[in-house]
């Protein structure tokens, strides 16, 4: 009947609005988290497989927020990308990586780090200006920053990505593909764009050890990216087995809760600095 039929939609629409209020919400108040400190940024290690080393990292963004506690990036970097605030908050994550940069070279770790960058941003010529600016005030030596991209970077406006991608290599920065496997480009199609570093989803790699098709995959980008001079990092190795099959097949770096999970610049600089690797 009506009046049954009206309260399902109207509980409907209820359920809509309290998703869309918590979005407006979350966006406001995104606004001033930068300000008011509450956004973090987190490093999880990347090891040097043939040298056995944590020889790099990630920077991963956190926002730690009053009353919500920590809210996922996947919550909310989407959300600042649709309200145009990607461009702070990726500034402040490159600012924030370059002071840890220069401090951790300071007392002898001899560290890179990567910075994720939206396919907006690789659009945006302001912040491409801006990366130009912090190569230029010297604070940091390009050959430590990374700066990681995803295919939909490349394949929305692929001339205008291969040119700032070639503009940041440029400069000495280097260019990683993330999430590589998950869209639909093949290396050869990628190989036009000037990639240094190729990561490897983690759905191709955390059962590469026990899977023939992630194998394969796995197996055949290795080689493929080592010939065309790309190295190669594999994301979510979460247990030893895997690690030693990326160690078989070459891969160069491996990134994943078995090395280490995100954590913020303190405990990352304690635990290089002890002796034990994992
Ligand atoms: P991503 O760039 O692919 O980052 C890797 C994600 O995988 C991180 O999630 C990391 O914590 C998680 N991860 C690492 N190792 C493992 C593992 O062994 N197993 C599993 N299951 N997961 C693992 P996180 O930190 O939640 O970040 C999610 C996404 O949010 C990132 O995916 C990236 O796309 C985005 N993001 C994070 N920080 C930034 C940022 O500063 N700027 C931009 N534009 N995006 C960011
Ligand atoms: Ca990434
Ligand atoms: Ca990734
Ligand atoms: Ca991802």
């Amino acid at each position: 009947n009506q009046a049954a039929a009206e309260n399902v939609f109207a509980r409907h629409d209820q359920v809509d609005m309290d998703a869309v209020e918590r979005e407006l919400i979350l966006m406001g108040e995104l606004d001033e988290a930068i300000g008011a400190g509450q956004i973090e940024v987190h490093y999880q290690p990347k090891l040097d497989i043939a040298a056995d080393r944590i020889a790099s990292c990630e920077a991963l963004v956190r926002w730690r927020h009053p009353t919500r506690g920590m809210v996922r990036p996947d919550l909310f970097i989407p959300l600042a990308e649709q309200a145009d605030r990607i461009g702070p908050l990726t500034l402040f994550v490159l600012d924030r990586v370059v002071n840890d940069l220069q401090s951790w070279r300071a007392s002898g770790l001899e560290l890179t780090a990567a910075v994720n960058v939206s396919a907006k941003l690789v659009a945006s010529a302001s912040f491409a200006a801006k990366v130009r600016d912090v190569i230029e005030s010297g604070r940091v030596r390009p050959e430590w920053l990374i700066l990681e991209v995803t295919e939909s970077a490349a394949l929305a406006e692929p001339e205008r990505a291969a040119a700032v991608l070639g503009e940041w290599r440029a400069m000495g920065v280097s260019v990683s593909m993330d999430d590589y496997g998950t869209g639909q480009s093949t290396l050869s199609y990628l190989r036009q764009l000037p990639l240094s570093e190729l990561k490897i989803d983690r759905s191709f790699v955390q059962h590469a050890h026990q899977n023939r098709a992630d194998a394969l995959m796995v197996r055949s980008t290795v080689d493929l990216a080592h010939e065309l001079g790309i190295k190669v990092v594999a994301e979510g190795i979460e247990e030893e087995a895997c690690l030693n099959f990326l160690r078989e097949v070459g891969c160069d770096m491996a990134q994943g809760y078995h090395i280490g999970r995100p954590m913020p610049a303190t405990d990352f600089v304690q635990r290089l600095t002890n002796t034990s690797l994992a």
